[in-house]
């Protein structure tokens, strides 16, 4: 049973009691369960977003200039990764002057970039 549960139980239970004033002070501390569990679950979910970035940190090898992930041949985005923090593979445009392309922010790159 979690906690919001056994919070909802208690107020059904004070409430039967017929004290308002305890049914109110129930019911107001139930909020506060529900305000913090909603909190705990938001840090939750921060703390899987930054480990995620932690773990593609550790991913990202820089070889001038692009970045690399071990076992894939296709460069990412320098821009992307080093201002927003996404991976975001350039694209094969194939002319002289820009031979990559990043699809996200459109920046043309070659190998001597
Ligand atoms: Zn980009």
């Amino acid at each position: 049973m979690s906690i919001i549960s056994n919070a909802k139980e208690i107020a059904d239970l004070v409430k039967k009691l017929g004290d308002i004033e305890l049914y109110r002070k129930i019911i107001e501390l139930e909020g506060e369960i529900i305000e913090l569990t909603h909190e705990k679950r938001d840090v939750e979910e921060e703390i899987i977003a930054l480990k995620t970035v932690i773990n593609k940190t550790q991913e990202m090898n820089w070889k001038k200039p692009f970045y690399y992930t071990e076992g894939d041949d296709t460069p990412f985005c320098a821009p992307c990764w080093e201002t927003k923090k996404i991976q975001v593979h350039l694209k094969f445009a194939g002319t002289l002057m820009d031979a990559w392309k990043c699809p996200n922010c459109n920046v043309g790159f070659n190998e001597e970039s």
